[in-house]
């Protein structure tokens, strides 16, 4: 609960002006209750108007995207990008293209960007955008005619030294490339503007793998300094059959884990033998099909039409890896009541505070999105170094790099709940060591 005074006031100054932007107040109220020892100790950060500056974004942009599909039919969407904070370095972060975003979703995403670039140790700064644009079902063609209208006004915007976007859910390799060529097009520029760009692009190895591999260095990193553990043998739950989930399970398996379930929106598959990871990926990423295939072509496995069934699953880790507010209150009872140790954050805030508040209570291992998957970002930002270079790093040295990143978010994030008295609170952790280098940054640039 926020009880110091500054922080409540501009939470409420906040709610009021953005009072339909849930998920953007949910981050924020998030946020502020873990900085609340922090602030009470810097009050040069109430005379400097840091956290009134910190929640509203310096610019965000919303724009009409027309483009025509394959009948021939107009079709118009909307398209947003919210540079957030650049103390640090230009603008960074992913792009979605969900019917569920809003401006809400994609302010929150922005917020949490801010914490989670600084956590990296690179010089990022904090940024999202996306559209309410449904890829599924679309052809290859509309998916190139979307994405060079969404490009067409977003390249007004950003550069790669302003503001760099990325992949998110429904952005991959496909839509970056399109929107990449573009760019190109319109700028007649070459110039690392994108990340997750293909490898004959100017693309990084790992950069791929990075988010889910990144969440697994994390975790074995957790387990080994705060259990003493290592993941050989765990039995593993991710939610999720995307980009994060797929290389969560991927590199879960090459540490010695055995993943039981994945999802999608429609449904989870349960595998007591362990997921067949190749078979999921054919049929998640070559056929763009529903999870309920998998059930059908590997014995043994069930498919069940409730997602949010995958969290009954009896499990000594779970990774939410598909979205926000995907694991509730209810789900953290369940997974409790069934031993898990470890909950570690894949998806962006995909455990409500309820959630998180249960488990932590319960003695459970917990990594925020923040810290947990920010190895995507951070390989995001090694892309943009080997682009500065005109240069390209081997899988091995960008897969070492990301480790490293990832050990130290941990450390950062770990020793900052220490200082907070609140050893082992990482929630906590990640928020003040996130926060500390942008609010140093913003209280030496200035006020504007
Ligand atoms: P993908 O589009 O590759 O996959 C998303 C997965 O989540 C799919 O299985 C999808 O199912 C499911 N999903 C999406 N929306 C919903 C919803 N509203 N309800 C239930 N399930 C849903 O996205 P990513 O794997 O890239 O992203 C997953 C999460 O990880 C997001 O929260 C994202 O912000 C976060 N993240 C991603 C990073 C990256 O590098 N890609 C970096 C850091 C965080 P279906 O196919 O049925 O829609």
């Amino acid at each position: 609960m926020l009880t110091n005074e500054y922080l409540k006031r501009v939470y409420d100054e906040t709610a009021n002006r953005n009072s339909t932007d849930k998920e953007f107040l949910q981050a924020v109220y998030e946020v502020f209750d873990s900085l609340q020892p922090y602030v009470e100790k810097h009050p040069e950060l109430e005379a400097n108007g840091i956290m009134e500056r910190l929640v509203e974004p310096d610019r965000m942009v919303s724009f009409r995207v027309a483009w025509v599909d394959d009948a021939g039919k107009v079709r118009v969407n909307r398209g947003y990008r919210c540079q957030f904070n650049s103390s640090i370095g230009p603008y960074k972060g992913g792009l979605r293209f969900h019917p569920t975003v809003t401006r809400s979703v994609i302010k929150f995403l922005g917020f949490e960007q801010i914490f989670k670039n600084s956590l990296t140790s690179l010089p990022l700064g904090g940024g999202k955008g996306g559209s309410d644009f449904d890829p599924k079902g679309k052809s290859d063609a509309e998916i190139m005619r979307f994405c060079q209208a969404f490009m067409t006004e977003l390249h007004r915007y950003i550069g790669a030294d302003v503001d760099v976007p990325a992949g998110d859910i429904g952005v991959g390799g496909r839509e970056i490339g399109y929107l990449f060529g573009q760019y190109k097009f319109l700028k007649n520029n070459f110039t690392g503007v994108l990340t997750g760009k293909g490898l004959a692009f100017g693309g990084s190895l790992a950069r791929t793998e990075a988010t889910g591999y990144g969440l697994l260095y994390f975790v074995e990193e957790m387990l080994k300094c705060m259990k003493g553990e290592s993941l050989e043998g765990k039995t593993v739950v991710i939610s999720g059959a995307g980009n994060v989930a797929i290389y969560a399970a991927q590199k879960a398996m090459q540490l010695g884990a055995k993943v039981v379930t994945m999802s999608d929106s429609k449904g989870y598959v349960y595998d007591p033998n362990g997921i067949n990871l190749d078979v999921m990926k054919h049929i998640k990423e070559v056929e763009r099909a529903r999870i309920s295939e998998y059930a059908k072509r590997v014995p043994g496995a069930t498919y069940g039409d409730n997602r949010s069934d995958v969290w009954k699953i009896p499990c000594d880790i779970a990774l939410p890896c598909a979205t926000q507010n995907e694991l509730h209150e209810d789900d953290a009872k369940a997974l409790v009541a069934n031993g898990v140790t470890v909950v570690a954050e894949g998806a962006n805030m995909p455990s409500t505070p309820e959630a998180i508040e249960y488990l932590l209570a319960h003695g459970v291992l917990f990594g925020p999105a923040k810290a947990a998957n920010a190895g995507g970002v951070a390989t995001s930002g090694l892309e943009m170094s080997q682009n500065s270079q005109r240069f390209s790093w081997t899988f091995e040295e960008v897969d070492k790099k990301l480790k490293e990143i990832m050990v130290n978010i941990f450390h950062n994030s770990y020793n900052a709940s220490k200082d907070c008295g609140m050893e082992g609170n990482l929630v906590v952790g990640a928020n003040v060591a996130g926060f500390i280098k942008v609010s140093n940054a913003m209280l030496a640039e200035g006020i504007f």
